[in-house]
C-alpha cells in the first residue's frame, strides 16, 4: 500500500503513550512533502474579508482536512450499519452535480478530462478513466481520500466517491446513472476501480439542490496559496492535507445525516470526532508555535483559530468576551459553513462548528471545555453565537473509550 501524505492533522488523541506516534507523523509528512515538491502546481484560493467566502476556481468553498468526511461515514457505518453510507453516497452526488455540470463541454472526453482533472485539484485523489463508452464508464483512482481512515477492511468504502462519480456519469450522459466500486485501497488494492453505469430511469433534477455558491469574479480579494499533488490528487493548504468541497457540502451531510439518525445521534457524533481531531489540531499550533510567544501564547493561540476559521471558509469569529485566567469564552461567527441550506431550523445547527471552538477551547485553556451555540443564522438570527464553558456534568472519560481512541489512533498511525 502506498504512503499517504499530510496526516499531521490526522492524529486522533493526546493520551501520552501516543505522542512519539504523532511526532513520527508528523516528521513523515514533512520528508515526503519535500520529495514531491518539484511536481506541486500552486493553487489559488481568494478570501472575501467583507463576506468570508473562500473561492475555488470562482466557486465558495470550504476547507476541511482530508480524513473529517470518510472518518464521519466510519463513524456512521459503526453506528447503523452499511445503510448509513447512503448519505456518504447521496451527499456525493447530489450536491457535486450542480458543480460538475459548469465544466460541461460538447465533446465528452474533454468534458471528462476537465471533470476527473478538478477533482483531482479539490484533493479527491488521482483520478483517470480506463474505459468510456455510450452508457457506461470505468474510472480509477489513486489515492482515493474516502478509503484514507480504513485499513484492511474486507469491504469496499469508497461510497461518497462513488456518488461524485455517478454525478460525474449523469452530466456527461445526460440520463440517470449509478456508480459501483469493483476494488478499492481498503482491501489492500493499489487503486480503487468504479463502475459507472446507466439505471435506465430519467434523473430527477432537485431544484431546491441548485447550489448557490457559484460566482462571478469578485473584486477587492485577497490570495491564499495552496500547493497540488497532480499524481496523487492531493492538495496541500495550511501544512495539511485538505479537501476544497463547495460550499454547503458538509451541511448537506449533516442534513442527510440528520434524515437517516436523527438530530440528536448526529449531533453527538459530529461534535464528539470534530472536536477530537480539532484539539489535536490547537495542540499542534500551540507546540509548533507558541515558542516564538511566550510572552503571550493564549493570545497567539486565539488569533491563530480566528484565522484558521476564515481562510478555510468555514466563516468569520469575532471574539466578544475572553478574560484572562478565566476559562470562559463567547464568540460570534458571520457567515458559518455549518448552517448553509438550512431555513427555518428549531434549534442552533452548527454542530461541527461548535465542536471547533470547544477543541481549541481545550488548547487555549489547558482543561476539558465544551461548547453551546445559543444564536445561529440557520433559526432566523443575524449570526451564530458561541459560548465555550467548562462543562460540570461532563463525565470522565471511561477506560472503554480510552482504550478505543488509542486503537483509533493505531489504525491511523499504520495508514
Ligand atoms: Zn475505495
Ligand atoms: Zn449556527
Amino acid at each position: 500500500m502506498e504512503k499517504k501524505l499530510g496526516t499531521t492533522f490526522y492524529t486522533f488523541t493526546t493520551h501520552p503513550n501516543t505522542s512519539s506516534q504523532i511526532n513520527r507523523i508528523t516528521d513523515r509528512f514533512f520528508t515526503l512533502n519535500s520529495l514531491n515538491q518539484k511536481c506541486m502546481e500552486k493553487l489559488d484560493l481568494y478570501y472575501n474579508r467583507e463576506n468570508g467566502n473562500v473561492y475555488h476556481e470562482g466557486i465558495a468553498s470550504e476547507i476541511p482536512d482530508r480524513i473529517s468526511q470518510p472518518l464521519l461515514q466510519r463513524r456512521v457505518e459503526t453506528l447503523i450499519g452499511r445503510k448509513g453510507l447512503k448519505a456518504s453516497y447521496n451527499t456525493g452526488k447530489s450536491y457535486m452535480k450542480p458543480l460538475l455540470n459548469t465544466l460541461h463541454q460538447k465533446n465528452k472526453k474533454e468534458s471528462l478530462d476537465l471533470m476527473l482533472k478538478h477533482l483531482s485539484r479539490r484533493g479527491f485523489g488521482g483520478l483517470k478513466c480506463t474505459e468510456l463508452k455510450k452508457d457506461y464508464m470505468k474510472i480509477r483512482v489513486k489515492n482515493c481520500f474516502n478509503a484514507l481512515p480504513y485499513s484492511q477492511s474486507n469491504k469496499k468504502v469508497c461510497f461518497e466517491m462513488a456518488g461524485i462519480l455517478a454525478a460525474c456519469g449523469e452530466v456527461l450522459m445526460g440520463e440517470g446513472m449509478d456508480c459501483m466500486e469493483t476494488a478499492c485501497t481498503s482491501q489492500g488494492n493499489p487503486y480503487c476501480d468504479f463502475h459507472v453505469f446507466s439505471h435506465g430511469l430519467k434523473t430527477k433534477e432537485k431544484k431546491d439542490e441548485i447550489i448557490n455558491s457559484i460566482h462571478p469574479p469578485e473584486e477587492g480579494l485577497v490570495k491564499h496559496n495552496a500547493f497540488h499533488d497532480p499524481l496523487r490528487g492531493e492538495t496541500i493548504f495550511k501544512d495539511g492535507s485538505s479537501l476544497i468541497l463547495p460550499q454547503g457540502y458538509m451541511a448537506h451531510y449533516q442534513r442527510e445525516l440528520e434524515s437517516l439518525l436523527g438530530e440528536k445521534p448526529t449531533k453527538k457524533m459530529e461534535y464528539i470526532l470534530t472536536k477530537k481531531s480539532s484539539i489535536v489540531t490547537a495542540n499542534t499550533i500551540k507546540n509548533k508555535k507558541a515558542a516564538g510567544y511566550l510572552h503571550s501564547p493564549v493570545n497567539f493561540l486565539l488569533r491563530e483559530m480566528v484565522k484558521q476559521t476564515q481562510s478555510r471558509g468555514f466563516g468569520i469569529p469575532i471574539v466578544q468576551e475572553f478574560y484572562p485566567g478565566k476559562p470562559y469564552l463567547r464568540l460570534i461567527v458571520k457567515n458559518s459553513f455549518n448552517a448553509h441550506g438550512y431555513f427555518k431550523a428549531r434549534k442552533p445547527v452548527c454542530y461541527r462548528m461548535a465542536a471547533l471552538c470547544a477543541g481549541f477551547g481545550t488548547a487555549l485553556f489547558n482543561r476539558d471545555m465544551d461548547c453551546m451555540e445559543t444564536k445561529c443564522t440557520a433559526k432566523g438570527d443575524r449570526f451564530c453565537e458561541f459560548i465555550v464553558y467548562v462543562n460540570p456534568h461532563r463525565r470522565i472519560q471511561s477506560g472503554r473509550s480510552q482504550k478505543r481512541s488509542i486503537q483509533e489512533m493505531a489504525t491511523l498511525a499504520s495508514l
